[in-house]
């Protein structure tokens, strides 16, 4: 055995968003964390100078020297290699092509670092501490911004042949449906993503539906977002919980690819949109019923990620610290 259970570990979840940052135990327990805000629109060099701030206020905060740890585990946004610790490209992180991210992080901080897709690094972490425990045979799914998704056989994550399987907010639900950044045309996250709803509101309401969407975004239709709209529909404005049933009908559609193609036993859905709740995930599962085989769906079970926001940050951690057990182990 070359495990050690007092490894620590420097988890890094950078999203389009936000980065999120932990020391980590081998036990899965967070020492301290830190969170700001992804100087996204300031290119590469910038985002890359935040993770590397925020890298060393979470080592203060837990007063760990960075000698104390054994390895960094990065979970970011977009299609990366494992293998060479390339990130290829990120439809939320605006300019970046090719950066080897892996090897910047591994000089700037001084330890062997790892990289892996965000979503990936999710269920992980969801099957290390979190609600995916003990099943060998599940889907994350993160319906956010855009949907990502992170797929696990048989107790390990499935990664393809370049480290980009499991991008699930990409495969075709219309295809003569909008364009994606990917290039595709009505990917699932054009259609059921917090943009998607966001995006659908906006044009109903320019050609003039009867609504108060607006009221909650300050009277500014571009301020409309998918947290506006649910606010509208939980007031009772009609017009917004159509929308979001039918954001839901298209999540359920992308479900039932899921689980034709794939029979999990179970499907973690997480991300801000699914915050929502009922509204948006009553529609799609009963469309996943009605359109799933039937003995697959009747051995699926939907569940939310027990870790919440830190089960992307707690996934790099013990990626890392996978990874540095099998170079210890060879
Ligand atoms: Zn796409």
């Amino acid at each position: 055995m070359c495990e050690n259970v007092d490894d620590l570990t420097l988890g890094i979840d950078l999203g389009g968003s936000k980065i999120l940052t932990a020391v980590v135990n081998a036990r899965g327990a967070m020492l301290s964390s830190d969170e700001n805000i992804t100087p996204a629109t300031e290119g590469h060099e910038t985002v890359i100078q935040s993770i590397v701030d925020s890298a060393h206020r979470v080592l203060k905060r837990a007063s760990v020297a960075l000698s104390e740890i054994c390895a960094i585990g990065i979970g970011a946004p977009g299609i990366s290699n494992p293998e060479t610790g390339i990130l290829f490209t990120s439809p939320n992180l605006p300019g970046w092509r090719d950066i080897p991210l892996r090897d910047i992080m591994q000089e700037r901080l001084g330890k062997k670092t790892f990289l892996t897709n965000d979503a990936n690094a999710a269920a992980l972490g969801e099957f290390y501490f979190g609600t995916a425990r003990g099943v060998r045979n599940f889907i994350y799914v993160t319906l956010s911004t855009g949907i990502g998704g992170g797929i696990v056989i048989d107790g390990k994550i499935y990664s393809g042949a370049i480290g980009a399987a499991g991008e699930v907010g990409h495969m075709t639900i219309d295809d003569k449906g909008p364009i994606c950044n990917c290039g595709n045309r009505g990917c699932w996250e054009m259609l059921a993503s917090g943009t998607a709803l966001a995006r659908e509101a906006r044009h109903r309401i320019k050609e003039g539906v009867k609504t108060s969407i607006l009221e909650y975004a300050g009277g500014d239709v571009e301020k409309v977002t998918a947290k506006v709209v649910h606010n509208a529909a939980e007031q009772g404005d009609g017009f917004a919980e159509e929308l979001i049933t039918q954001t839901g009908y298209y999540v359920g559609v992308g479900l039932v690819n899921l689980i034709n193609t794939f029979n999990p036993e179970l499907i973690i859905i997480g991300g801000g949109l699914s915050n929502i709740g009922d509204m948006l995930l009553k529609p799609a599962f009963k469309v996943a019923e009605e359109r799933s085989y039937k003995e697959a769906f009747q051995a699926v079970r939907f569940a939310s990620p027990k870790l919440g926001r830190s089960s992307g940050v707690l996934g790099a951690a013990v990626f890392a610290l996978q990874e540095m057990n099998k170079l210890r182990c060879e």
